[in-house]
């Protein structure tokens, strides 16, 4: 049939990858990128791919089943959000955990009104994640569910470190804790914080004349991103992390561990290993773009989330084809 044409709507990480995993999905083709900066500052994967202005967007209504929304979630989706949900079918990686209900419900409240379908928190944490966690509880109604980070490339705790004086460049993974890790797949249930579930890793280029006993105090006693973690800090050179610290891997373990019976341990546990976060994020986002399509046709409008999506809609096999080779 027919293919699904594709808008990417914010052209940084996440907006690369969705230009590849369009190219990997034979039922989906790519109409064009949509940005804030002069279209012809940027440079597509695709040397055919046209790129246009985000203000212009409301021209390609009739060209566009679904546009993907690549920008931040800080400062671009809640406001490119219910925008574009007034002109398109929309999947967006919304992932403020604390602002999900506010944003629900401003895209639920334009997309209903112009009929389109708008699918938020679309990623691995919100996401795949939250799918697992829902799975787990629901499965195992008698037990705890865990969720650990890492190893995993921390953005926020990377740009903390960098502020330091006499820090000259830096990153910081978080790593899930062997021990907290270890009791949960035992089955032991125990009550662990994010800060015992967790250890943080930092990689540190040093400016000429600082001082490193100092920077490491710093860090280590950083109120909220490391005083309550175990904190490792390593001194390399700028060419070091150039070399070995530059791709953006992330993941993490979703694990639920319950009782049945006379006292049966029963632990699920998904993981995911990610070389590149966005490629990966990206590539969820384009999944869940087909399913943001099939329900817009179906006329089921508003805001969607993970949890309002059956796992069929996101194939682009058919029900018969699902069922005979995957159940
Ligand atoms: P990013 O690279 O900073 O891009 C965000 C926006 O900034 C782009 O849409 C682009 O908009 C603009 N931009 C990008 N590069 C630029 C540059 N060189 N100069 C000026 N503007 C530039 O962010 P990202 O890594 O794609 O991540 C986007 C969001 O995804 C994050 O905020 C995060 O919340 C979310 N995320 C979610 C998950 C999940 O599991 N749910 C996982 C990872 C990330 P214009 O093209 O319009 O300028």
């Amino acid at each position: 049939g027919e293919k699904m044409r594709i808008g990417i709507a914010g052209y940084g990480n996440l907006g690369k990858g969705v230009e590849y995993a369009i190219s990997q999905q034979p039922d989906m083709e790519l109409v064009g990128i949509f940005t804030r900066r002069d279209p012809s500052t940027l440079h597509p994967i695709g040397e055919k791919v046209t790129v246009y202005p985000l203000a212009d967007a409301d021209q390609y209504v009739h060209d566009i089943d679904v546009m993907i929304l690549c920008g931040g979630s800080r400062a671009d989706l809640p406001e490119q959000g219910p925008a574009l949900a007034k002109l398109f079918t929309t999947v967006d990686s919304f992932d403020t955990h604390a602002k999900i209900p506010d944003y629900f419900a401003a895209l639920d409240e334009a997309a209903s009104a112009a009929g389109t379908t708008a699918v938020l928190s679309v990623g691995w944490d919100p996401g795949l994640f939250s799918v697992n966690r829902l799975y787990g509880e629901s499965v195992l109604a008698d037990g705890a569910t865990y969720t650990f980070w890492g190893k995993g490339l921390s953005q926020g705790h990377s740009d903390a470190v960098r502020r330091i004086p006499g820090v000259q460049n830096a990153v910081q993974y978080t790593i899930p804790s062997e021990d907290a890790m270890a009791k949960v797949r035992a089955g032991e249930q125990p009550e662990l914080t994010t800060s015992e579930k967790h250890t943080r890793e930092c990689y540190v280029v040093l400016e000429a004349d600082a001082d490193a006993a100092v920077v490491e105090e710093t860090i280590c006693t950083m109120p909220d991103y490391f005083a309550d973690y175990s904190t490792t800090v390593n001194f390399i050179s700028e060419k070091e992390l150039q070399e070995k610290h530059s791709a953006m891997p992330h993941g993490g373990f979703v694990i639920r561990s319950g009782k049945t019976g006379e006292n049966t341990n029963q632990v699920m546990e998904y993981s995911l290993k990610l070389d590149s976060n966005p490629e990966f994020t990206s590539s969820v986002l384009t999944a869940y773009a087909r399913a943001a399509h099939k329900l817009s046709v179906s006329g089921q409008h508003g805001a969607k989330t993970v949890f309002d999506i059956a796992p069929g809609l996101l194939s682009p096999k058919d029900p018969a084809e699902l069922r005979k080779e995957l159940l």
